[in-house]
């Protein structure tokens, strides 16, 4: 054992110890070690949009980086006029109504306040309900809290929707937060009227906080409209949702999003930031409204541009002799692993054989196994390849 790796044992926190291994390592070695021996790698692995933010955006942005009011410290509990925007938008968008100073927070991304939420609300030794497979920040950020994350198996016959039905009243009590994520991120499910009620039902008989997770709301196919959590009745009074502009507007890397709803959770987790940060760049904060009130023609081409690939992915695959289905929303394709073998042996042997890469559905929790996940965040071009590959070589 190498100097560095004894010091890593020892510096290393109890809770950064306790964080699941990165399962997705030995794929990632291969993926390199087949781009050294000069493979020409096709990555339907990676789920961060290819296509570049909208001109009028990235202008927003570099006309307010030239004031220098804009270069102090803003506001950890963000400006005022994004968090109107954002309720503007809420209130366009969903029918939703929020009150822009208690019930709307600006984040870093709604990663960084998903990860953050359990440290803002619950003690050490709760339960934190996780969606199996799920988003990886819903387990990390609830171990890191000193909670203990109880998976709950998104079941391809329950419309890959947890079964609430069958948690314990034991782990129900224990609980204080449930997540949520529809669209989904690894499934592309959508929820159903019923199905969130059924999770305001439950919070607010265990007086647990829902935290739906909303990311996808826009990245939807055919015309349809998938709902916000705070739609549904009642649901303010036990939950919040986060979203951002990140897969909306093709700006992953820019780092705005938030959480609204309920205003005492809104409240602990602005308490919580003011301790952590100091505010999202304000030159960012303008961008970010730019986008939600600028033209919204950008987004809906990239819509088209996703529509387009996920036809064409799925048809070259079903010709391929894989039976997948369209998602109605996501930048995922969710499918069975077509052969005997496991998640990870099937994409290890995809990529061996032709240099495609596919995420194995287990990286994203136990209930993934058997499943495999493909991105659409790749040209026209690039999916034909795929598909002409995997046609000649499987
Ligand atoms: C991409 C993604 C997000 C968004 O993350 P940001 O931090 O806002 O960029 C949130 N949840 C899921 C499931 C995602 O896939």
């Amino acid at each position: 054992m190498s100097v560095v790796e004894e010091n890593e044992l020892v510096i290393k926190s109890k809770r950064l110890q306790a964080l699941p291994p990165y399962l997705f390592a030995e794929l990632d070695k291969a993926k390199r070690a087949a781009k050294a021996a000069g493979k020409d790698v096709i990555d339907l692995g990676v789920g961060d949009p290819d296509l570049p933010t909208p001109p009028h955006i990235i202008a927003k942005m570099n006309e307010a980086a030239q004031d220098v009011e804009n270069h102090r410290y803003s506001m950890s509990s963000g400006m005022p006029i994004l968090k109107e925007a954002i309720a503007r938008w809420y209130q366009n968008r969903f029918g939703v109504t929020l009150d822009p100073a208690t019930e709307i927070l600006p984040l870093i991304g709604s990663k960084e306040g998903i990860a953050w939420l359990p440290m803002a609300i619950t003690n050490p030794g709760d339960v934190v309900l996780v969606p199996d497979p799920g988003y990886p920040p819903y387990t990390g950020g609830a171990i890191l809290a000193g909670c203990e994350p109880v998976p709950m198996p998104l079941l391809e016959e329950n419309g890959f929707f947890p079964d609430l039905g069958d948690l314990s009243q034991q782990i129900a009590k224990r609980a204080r937060i449930l997540y949520l994520n529809y669209p989904n991120n690894p499934t592309a499910a959508l929820a159903s009227d019923e199905q969130f009620d059924e999770a305001i039902a439950l919070a607010r008989d265990y007086n647990i906080t829902v935290a739906h997770d909303a990311a996808y709301t826009e990245i939807a196919y055919d015309g349809i409209k998938p709902q916000s959590f705070l739609q549904r009745p009642g649901a303010k009074e036990v939950g919040v949702e986060f979203h951002s502009v990140s897969k909306t507007y093709n700006m992953t890397g820019w780092r705005v999003g938030w959480v609204c709803g309920n205003a005492e959770v809104v409240a602990a987790m602005s308490q919580m930031k003011s301790n952590l940060d100091s505010g999202i760049f304000q030159p960012l904060q303008y961008a970010a409204i730019e986008a939600l009130e600028g033209d919204q023609g950008p987004m809906q081409e990239t819509i088209a541009v996703y529509q387009k690939r996920r036809d064409l992915l799925v048809e070259g695959l079903n010709k391929v002799g894989w039976k997948v289905t369209k998602p109605a929303a996501s930048l995922y394709i969710w499918t069975k692993v077509p052969t005997k073998e496991s998640s990870m042996q099937f994409c290890q042997r995809v990529l061996e054989k032709t240099g495609v890469v596919v995420t194995p559905g287990n990286g994203f929790g136990e209930s993934g196994e058997g499943y495999f996940r493909m991105s659409l965040t790749l040209p026209t071009e690039r999916i034909e390849e795929a598909i002409t590959r995997l046609q000649q070589s499987l």
